[in-house]
């Protein structure tokens, strides 16, 4: 009887704290649907798991992922209700999002000095980088932004914001950008829950195309305005994002919250296990029940555990690994993402210049050149897949050469 008795006293404190989770704590919509897969979705999970597999032997093997930096164009869509201005924010503090974003993952956030040195050698640059698109899904010139007003007061994890017909802004073709949508995120069930933002996974790309990327609360998206502390520095974002691109939390996401067993984890060698998510500012060495025997403890300032803003630091080489792996021109599942030219300048001017050696010039958009000499025995190439008007004033003596792409 008095087993039983603790049997149930335990299932009533891990009910009653997950339930004080959802309405205290502030959390990430992806953790609820990896738990939901796992208990309700078996196709869905096996495909997951299918897609684990062939990663983790990848990783072991060798990979023809691209090396060097990658870039991915982003659209970012605001979403506001008419009667809340607020929600409308403004292009710097998005300009203030890409860049936190461009710093978390090429690891040159101000912040990365308190990394703790049990964890400093294993901290990577991910080699990924940012930024907004110039070229839209039709080849037109954009700004990277689009606007939205809309009469719904709040969008849940439904997936509405996804959608123009129900209020929010369609994709724009996932194979291509990453959209990010920004919104008043609430939870219909447990209005007090925080939640401040949640991703697709890649292993659902190909078969839901349209729902790809990633919502942002608007008071936690970049740095300013109406950001709210202790998550008003960006790194809800950099946290989703790193969802987008295959990471887990740290504690594996088990289909209960906690990692009793401690045998769930993230598919990243380089993070020691965890029992559960962090909230908070931790202090270094933290232990838990899966770190009794790991002097460092567990690695709560992970841009993918739950910590504030202010004290989360780091990525690490296996995650960037398993990110990266994405990439592989074989199997990633974002590889179709590389090689567009999407976010360079959409319009070129090319005036008033003497080539005097081979030159390319590059446009995403269009290119338009005036008062240009080639001389020299010099070639001049002119690359871009919109329009290349030549105008006056522009010579190419015997020997050079003019090609246009
Ligand atoms: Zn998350």
């Amino acid at each position: 009887m008095k087993n039983i008795l603790i049997v149930f006293f335990v299932i009533v404190i891990a009910f009653t704290s997950n339930v004080f989770s959802q309405f205290g704590q502030p959390h990430c919509g992806s953790q609820l649907d990896f738990e939901e897969m796992q208990r309700t979705d078996s196709a869905r999970y096996r495909r997951f798991m299918d897609y684990e597999h062939l990663l983790q032997t990848q990783l072991l093997n060798s990979r023809s992922i691209p090396s060097g930096v990658i870039t991915i164009p982003v659209v970012v869509h605001i979403v506001y209700n008419t009667n809340a201005p607020q929600e409308n924010i403004s292009s710097t503090q998005i300009d203030a999002q890409i860049q936190v974003l461009n710093e978390d993952f090429r690891r040159l956030n101000a912040d990365a000095v308190k990394t703790p040195l049990g964890f400093r050698y294993v901290a990577a640059d991910t080699e990924f980088e940012f930024k907004l698109a110039t070229v839209d899904p039709n080849g037109n010139a954009t700004t990277g932004i689009t606007r939205t007003a809309t009469s719904v007061n709040g969008f849940s994890q439904n997936n509405d914001v996804k959608f123009t017909s129900s209020g929010g802004h369609d994709t724009w073709d996932a194979q291509r950008y990453l959209n990010i949508w920004v919104c008043n995120l609430i939870d219909p069930v447990y209005p007090l829950t925080n939640i401040l933002g949640y991703s697709t996974f890649p292993q659902d790309l190909a078969t839901n195309p349209n729902l790809d990327g990633v919502v942002i609360k608007y008071t936690c998206f970049g740095v300013g305005g109406h950001t709210l502390s202790p998550y008003n520095k960006g790194r809800s974002t950099t946290h989703e994002v790193g969802h987008w691109l295959d990471l887990r939390h740290l504690w594996g996401d088990p289909p209960f919250v906690y990692n009793i067993s401690c045998a769930y984890d993230d598919g990243v060698a380089d993070t020691p296990p965890q029992y559960e998510p962090t909230y908070g500012c931790s202090v270094y060495p933290k232990k838990d029940p899966c770190t009794q025997m790991i002097y460092t403890g567990i690695m709560f300032m992970n841009y993918m555990d739950y910590t504030d803003d202010a004290c989360k630091n780091l990525f690490t080489q296996g995650q960037k690994n398993r990110m990266r792996a994405l990439f592989d021109d074989q199997n990633g599942l974002r590889r179709n993402m590389l090689g567009h030219c999407l976010t360079g300048p959409f319009w070129v001017n090319f005036a008033n210049e003497t080539v005097t050696s081979d030159s390319t010039v590059k446009s995403c958009g269009n290119i338009d050149v005036e008062d240009v000499s080639v001389t020299n025995n010099a070639k001049l190439k002119l690359e871009a897949p919109g329009k290349v008007t030549i105008n006056h004033n522009f010579s190419v003596p015997v020997g050079s050469t003019l090609e246009i792409k």
